[in-house]
């Protein structure tokens, strides 16, 4: 079976071609533009989705080396994400589909983000059914129960910030670029991790996360020591990055230990953007020895917005035959 997957949710336009659950190419075009507001754009996001749909969807054909007429299903994402940006693959799907009479299969992207891992791919491992999964994205920050590829429950989420977001936010505090993610994980590995302690959130829900009043703690923290000294972030960005880091991981990880401790299942994955983050792949593969888990941490390329993850959920779409009419609307907000 080969499935052409579109995903775009935000900001990234993303085509993937698999040959069942082996992903024959996995197209990304990045969009550089929002990086100078400091955030994405909705509005400039949806444009560029348009301007690169086509030649996307070219490209991957292409990398493939298959015709279009060898498709046998176009899945795409039908939501959570930004509305205009998943206009614009919806409706490139529904034109697709029709236009070579194969079926068309909507994918939720926070499901694609967690059955990432049911890829066939020699980097990474299938969790075998129940696992936990802790989704952490720029969107979401949850610890859910997979029961099978389609039946999944939250049992933990934020209250407010998601960790992405405090990752960025952070990092917009200390005057670096968006996404600051990636540059928080990059500075704090030369720096010292228990240069600073901040305070951990807590919540009503033992599983539910909050990440607000760190951003603010955070905020507060530098403005005092700005004060002091003008060059304090400068001087000591590696250990300030390597202290918020660490502080994020651990209140992670301190919810996983309680999920699994309510759940009874060791089977442990992460998925989303921040699971591209070092230092969370790291903790999560030494709890392997230091809690008896068994950690499932995806390859790097399926951790940020791909469409492959969107085209290994049409698959097991595909198998159930669970498709979707052209009537499909996309929207902004799905649950599982
Ligand atoms: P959602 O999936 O919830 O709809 P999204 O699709 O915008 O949100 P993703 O693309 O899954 O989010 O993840 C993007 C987030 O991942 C950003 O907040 C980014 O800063 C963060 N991120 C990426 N790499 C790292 C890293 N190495 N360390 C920390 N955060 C990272
Ligand atoms: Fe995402």
């Amino acid at each position: 079976t080969y499935i052409l997957a579109i995903e775009s949710s935000c900001d990234d336009t993303g085509v993937a071609i698999l040959h069942n659950d082996k992903v024959l190419c996995n197209v990304v075009a990045n969009q550089e533009i929002h990086s100078q507001y400091g955030g994405v754009v909705p509005e400039l996001a949806s444009r560029a989705h348009q301007q690169n749909i086509v030649p996307v969807v070219h490209q991957a054909l292409k990398q493939a080396n298959i015709d279009k007429t060898q498709l046998n299903a176009i899945a795409f994402t039908k939501g959570p994400g930004l509305m205009g940006s998943l206009l614009v693959g919806s409706s490139f799907a529904k034109s697709m589909s029709l236009a070579l009479e194969i079926p068309l299969i909507g994918v939720n992207h926070m499901q694609a983000h967690i059955l990432a891992h049911f890829i066939n791919d020699k980097n990474q491992k299938k969790p075998p059914f129940p696992f936990l999964c802790l989704t952490i994205s720029g969107g979401h920050t949850q610890i859910v129960k997979i029961k099978d590829h389609f039946t999944m429950e939250v049992i933990g989420e934020t209250i407010d910030d998601a960790v992405g977001e405090a990752f960025d936010k952070s990092a917009k505090i200390l005057g670096l670029p968006y996404p600051g993610g990636p540059l928080i994980d990059k500075y704090a590995q030369l720096g010292n991790p228990n240069a600073y302690s901040f305070t951990k959130p807590k919540t009503k829900n033992p599983l539910d996360f909050s990440f607000s009043g760190l951003k603010t703690a955070i905020l507060y923290f530098i403005q005092k020591n700005i004060k002091e000294n003008p060059h304090f972030v400068e001087e000591n960005l590696n250990d300030i990055c390597a202290s918020i880091q660490y502080t994020i991981t651990s209140i992670l990880m301190e919810k996983l230990k309680k999920a699994v401790k309510q759940t009874q299942i060791k089977h442990i994955a992460i998925a989303g953007g921040v699971s591209a983050n070092s230092e969370i792949r790291k903790v999560l593969k030494e709890a392997e020895n230091k809690y008896g888990w068994t950690s499932y941490i995806p390859k790097f390329e399926y951790t940020m917005d791909n469409a492959a993850m969107i085209g290994i959920v049409g698959y097991y779409k595909f198998l159930d035959k669970q498709f979707d009419d052209l009537g499909i609307t996309a929207s902004a907000r799905i649950k599982f």
